[in-house]
């Protein structure tokens, strides 16, 4: 299927600056969930392709071709890449829709440009970070330095493919380390080509190796290598354990991971604009198809004003109609693939067993398309022990409980086994400054939803993650604290 006039489709890995297939030669066939049709064979690496692309990183981190180079080169170099990135933006905006569905207006407007954006940032930053001296004696000077961790895996999900991988290749690159990165299988073409604009802009072959396939066949051999200092993960909460443990198991590489959410979304009666609340909470949900791990998930409205707040979001809905996400207009694409629709499709159906109330929503939609489209879908009358209340649908799917006070909003936000996101929404400062602390959550929003800078930290509490991408604080994750003391006699 090629859909974009131009665009060509590599699926081969790319490991010490070369295009090529995996070793023992297998491939998979990548479908387009715009329509179910095959895009391309995407290279099925393993350990062997792992343990070579290891190999280059490390020889490249060992020589110094990279870590070696003055702070202020390799930002040249990161910024040459995000402006790559920019100048490619049609090309990688178009790649993302058909690997995962996502509309062509956000593929660029958000993915394309959040991604060369962080690549920029993190090159601009190194530069201006300095390492610090240690409050000593008189007899001793400390230095704490910042060193590069070495090689860095990077294992990534298929729903931001180029942003999931700009947090963490742009801070890791930026400190000096050589990376070995792994897309989800079910997006993996972005990432490649990423691969060759780094080299284009000057990121020395070996530095940065991608590698594709399946998480069994090369995400773990990836999170299991000896060799492999630091893993930097973005996933399941299921996989997100086991990356932990294979850290463990092998040679106790530091592992971080940013893993799944079931955000909560309060509005209280005294929410200072009502429909911007109810906007942003169903313009939130549905975005991106509802496959976003901040997805504000659960509602939970002030019972005074909930029929008024449903109202509105259902007159909402409709905009949220699923359609071609290579059309300019669509604003809900395709969910990633068939094994996604029937998941969310799964839940939908339990939700309605359990007891809940269905909305909207509910079904499969433009199925003669061949692709894997989902309705939105808003649940009312969701307990918080309810199976969509407790599991993350990774779909467009809401749902909506009311409260009655304060006290048993933040009880049932807090009741849950994520910690990602939150939103409180109150005029009252006591009440959104007092909800917002009491909230067990990496980031909470006071009276909005969407405010997003690469300034500021992005992680969870709890089984959320360990750890924070952007900011500043991502260089922790990439580099490890040397203190160097020096004796001073001092003859004056
Ligand atoms: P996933 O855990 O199934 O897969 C993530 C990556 O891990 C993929 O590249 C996959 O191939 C790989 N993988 C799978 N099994 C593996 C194994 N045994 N060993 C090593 N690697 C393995 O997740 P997904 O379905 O791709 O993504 C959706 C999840 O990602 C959701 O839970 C979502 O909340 C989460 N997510 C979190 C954030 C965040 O910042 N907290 C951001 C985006 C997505």
């Amino acid at each position: 299927m090629q859909t974009f006039p131009n665009l060509t489709l590599d699926g081969r890995a790319f490991i010490n600056g070369e295009r090529q297939w995996a070793v023992a030669e297998a491939r998979f066939d990548n479908i387009s969930p715009v329509n179910g049709q095959t895009l391309c064979e995407i290279a099925r690496c393993d350990a062997t392709d792992i343990d070579l692309a290891v190999q280059a990183a490390r020889h490249s981190f060992d020589d110094k071709r990279w870590r070696g180079l003055p702070p202020a080169a390799r930002k040249r170099v990161m910024v040459r890449f995000s402006d790559l990135i920019l100048a490619h933006g049609e090309e990688l905006a178009q790649m993302e829709t058909l690997d995962m569905g996502k509309p062509i207006r956000y593929a660029h407007s958000v993915d394309v440009n959040s991604a060369a954006n962080c690549i920029r940032w993190y090159g601009e930053a190194i530069d201006k970070v300095y390492d610090e001296i240690a409050p000593t004696s008189d007899q001793a000077l400390a230095l704490i330095r910042r060193e590069p961790m070495g090689v860095i895996g990077v294992i990534v999900p298929w729903n931001y493919p180029m942003i999931m991988a700009a947090w963490k290749i742009a801070p890791a690159l930026a400190c000096g380390n050589s990376v070995v990165l792994k897309p989800s299988e079910k997006s993996p073409l972005t990432a490649l080509r990423l691969a060759e604009l780094a080299l284009q802009a000057g990121v020395p072959a070996g530095v940065f190796n991608v590698v594709p396939g399946y998480g069994l066949e090369s995400g773990s051999p990836l999170a299991l290598h000896m060799d492999v200092d630091g893993i930097g993960f973005t996933g399941s909460t299921k996989v997100g354990k086991q990356i932990h443990v294979m850290a463990g198991q092998s040679n106790l590489k530091r592992a971080w991971t940013e893993l799944g959410g079931k955000s909560p979304f309060i509005v209280m009666d005294d929410c200072p604009d009502l429909e911007r609340a109810v906007q942003a909470a169903v313009g939130s949900i549905f975005f991106n198809q509802g496959e976003s791990c901040n997805a504000p998930s659960r509602l939970f409205v002030h019972q005074r004003i909930k029929n008024a707040f449903m109202e509105r979001a259902l007159q909402l809905v409709p905009q949220y109609q699923p359609a071609d996400p290579r059309l300019p207009d669509t604003v809900m694409g395709a969910v990633v693939d068939q094994t996604q629709r029937d998941t969310v499709l799964g839940y939908i159906e339990k939700g309605q067993q359990e007891g809940a109330h269905l909305l909207c929503g509910g079904q499969a939609a433009l199925t003669d398309t061949g692709g894997f489209y989902v309705q939105p879908t808003i649940f009312d009358g969701v307990t918080n022990n309810m199976t969509i209340a407790r599991e993350e649908i990774f779909g467009p799917v809401l749902s909506v409980m009311g409260f009655n006070d304060v006290h048993e909003a933040v009880r049932l936000a807090n009741d849950h086994v994520y910690g990602l996101q939150a939103s409180i929404w109150s005029r009252d400062l006591n009440t959104a400054h007092g909800v917002a602390r009491a909230l067990r959550a990496g980031t909470v929003h006071v009276n909005q939803y969407d405010e997003d800078d690469i300034t500021v930290p992005f992680g969870g509490y709890k089984q959320s993650g360990v750890g924070r991408d952007k900011s500043l604080h991502a260089f922790d994750k990439y580099t490890e604290l040397k203190t160097t003391w020096i004796r001073i006699d001092s003859p004056v």
